[in-house]
């Protein structure tokens, strides 16, 4: 299996391009995928400690799937809990979009 380290950098860029992809204004059912993708994601994790620290940490800040704001957002978040755990420097989540989506500036 592939190290840890890059099944991580893999991985955050297959959540980040989802959630830039996501749409604006989701119907019910895209919410509800989402959600559920995002459970199963945290136990079908093959970094078990990873996947076990991953789902705890929805269980006390819950998926946010209602836009594409709203769940890029909530990655976010997840990945620099995931930063701060590991001692890496914390992302600035106003940027999200800038570097999932959109792409920077210069
Ligand atoms: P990564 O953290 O992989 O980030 C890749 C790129 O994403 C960065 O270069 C940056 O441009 C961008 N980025 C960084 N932070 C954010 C953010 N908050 N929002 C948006 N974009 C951002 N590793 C462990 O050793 N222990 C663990 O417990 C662990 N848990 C993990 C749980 C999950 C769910 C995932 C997906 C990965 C986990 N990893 C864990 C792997 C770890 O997060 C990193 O992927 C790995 O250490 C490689 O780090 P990196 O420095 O290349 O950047």
């Amino acid at each position: 299996p592939a190290d840890v380290e890059t099944l991580g950098r893999s991985t955050w860029t297959l959540l980040h391009t989802i959630a830039a992809t996501y749409p604006t204004t989701p119907t019910v059912s895209e919410q509800s995928d989402l959600t559920n993708f995002m459970k199963l994601f945290s136990k079908l994790y093959p970094c078990w400690v990873c996947a076990e620290d991953f789902q705890q940490y929805i269980k006390k800040d819950e998926i946010r799937a209602a836009s594409r704001q709203d769940f890029g957002l909530w990655l976010c978040g997840a990945h620099n809990e995931v930063n701060k755990k590991l001692g890496k420097p914390i992302f600035d989540c106003a940027k999200w979009e800038e570097r999932w989506r959109t792409g920077w500036k210069d």
